[in-house]
């Protein structure tokens, strides 16, 4: 079955892409050069000028724009249209520091609903779909872009926005949501907490799942997909490109298609600045060539990625990004070993344990010590000393194992783990209180 939302982009030959992107980029540049003295005294630093700009070729010419750089130009400093042409402003969730606002012209939701369409589509979504957006409203730009895009394809949009658990289970089932939009880390939650009202797949008519947002692993994928009964698509954004929507999964799950005709994606070495060629790990990067607002150019995410450019199933044409393996700030170093959490959630989930953890890091007598806490589900739970000590040796040598290092297993009783209702807090550094 075709399930396009925009076919001709979707399904585009990469030599008519390259020369779309072209086209806007050279727009963009000019548009950037012409209206945001911020970036324009970047590139004359560098010596660019928008002449340079001849190709997508010449991406590599231009400057970088760091998140320093959206703090430094806060708030107004990168808009590239008069305010009164803005119609929206949204704003990062924060996670890593200081928020970032984005301003939006009605082009530019525009053509960020249409990113989230195309991710509803190829997700299986059509107009007669119940979708249960789940994500948070209001800044944060998940409920926003989902929302939007649901409207477009045609769904019946339900905006519950997130928490009250309960109620979004009660809701499913009387109102028959088919699709189910949130963080992966709530959509487990809602995953444990039907089971715990004594209900199943079979009770709900959810069919698939559009989460991101938030790092997930496989593992996380196939559990949230069997508790919910479902099939389980990534979706991938950020604030400063938009929003979720810049990249999406088709049916074949074998990485996310990007938007390229919006966002022009590079992998750069986070030390160096320099391009790596396709299929390498590095930090990625995206040029936003359609957006009029808030039009970064070689916008450095700090997440670290690979993209790889081949056909697939699904018959688009769209490059593909993998799942991000983590922030480049996300990655903890830890008595020398570079150790990302979806390293040890991926452990977790495959020794059976539900993806309830929490690791914490911290530095005594000057070494590092690791420590997770790590929730047992209500079979797994005994209250006999030994049994739980030999399960925590286990899960020790096993994540041992997987990272080269020893943590501090620590199994913690059914429920004592806080639950996540947006992105979830897995990590809590404390050596850099200590800084
Ligand atoms: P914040 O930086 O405050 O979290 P955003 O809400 O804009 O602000 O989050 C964007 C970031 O979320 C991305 O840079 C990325 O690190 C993470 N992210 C978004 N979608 C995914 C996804 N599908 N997989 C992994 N990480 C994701
Ligand atoms: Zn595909």
């Amino acid at each position: 079955m075709a399930n396009y939302w925009h076919e001709d982009i979707e399904c585009m030959p990469l030599e008519d892409m390259r020369r779309l992107q072209t086209e806007k980029l050279k727009k963009q540049v000019q548009h950037v050069w012409d209206n945001v003295p911020y970036y324009r005294a970047k590139m004359e630093e560098k010596g660019v000028t928008p002449d340079d700009i001849q190709s997508v070729d010449d991406l590599h010419k231009l400057p970088f724009l760091s998140k320093a750089d959206l703090r430094d130009a806060y708030p107004y400093g990168l808009l590239a249209v008069p305010l009164t042409d803005c119609v929206r402003i949204q704003s990062t969730s924060g996670t890593t520091g200081k928020r970032v606002v984005a301003f939006y012209t009605q082009h530019d939701v525009d053509l960020w609903e249409d990113c989230t369409a195309r991710a509803i589509v190829a997700a299986g979504g059509t107009a007669d779909d119940v979708v249960q957006v789940a994500y948070g409203y209001g800044l944060f730009t998940g409920g926003a872009g989902l929302h939007g895009g649901s409207h477009k394809v045609g769904c019946l949009t339900l905006p519950m926005s997130s928490g009250n658990t309960e109620r979004q289970i009660q809701f499913m089932c009387d109102l028959g949501s088919t699709i189910l939009c949130c963080t992966p880390s709530y959509a487990a939650y809602i995953g444990e907490t039907l089971h715990e009202m004594g209900l199943t797949p079979d009770d709900i008519k959810l069919k698939a799942g559009i989460f991101g947002a938030e790092p997930w692993t496989e593992e996380m994928r196939r559990s949230i997909e069997a508790s919910l009964g479902i099939k389980a698509f990534d979706i991938y954004g950020l604030t400063e490109t938009s929003g979720p929507g810049v990249a999406f999964e088709c049916g074949e799950q074998t990485g996310m298609h990007i938007n390229e005709d919006h966002f022009i994606p590079e992998i750069i070495d986070p030390d160096t600045g320099e391009v790596l060629p396709e299929g390498s790990v590095g930090e990625l990067v995206f040029t936003a060539i359609d957006k009029e607002a808030f039009p970064l150019l070689r916008y450095r995410t700090r997440d670290l990625c690979k993209l790889t450019r081949g056909k697939c199933s699904c018959g688009r044409t769209l490059i593909k990004m993998c799942k991000p393996m983590g922030r480049s700030d996300d990655m903890l170093i830890i008595r020398g070993v570079n150790v990302f959490p979806s390293q040890i959630e991926t452990v977790l989930i495959e020794q059976g344990y539900s993806p309830n953890y929490l690791i914490e890091v911290d530095r005594k007598n000057n070494s590092d010590t690791l420590d997770i806490s790590v929730e047992m589900t209500a079979e797994q739970f005994s209250d006999k000393m030994k049994d739980v000590q030999d399960k925590e040796r286990a899960l020790a040598s096993a994540i041992k194992t997987m990272l080269g290092i020893s943590p501090k297993v620590h199994l913690v009783s059914p429920k004592s783990i806080t639950r996540s209702e947006g992105k979830a807090v897995r990590v809590i550094d404390r050596r850099k209180l200590h800084d």
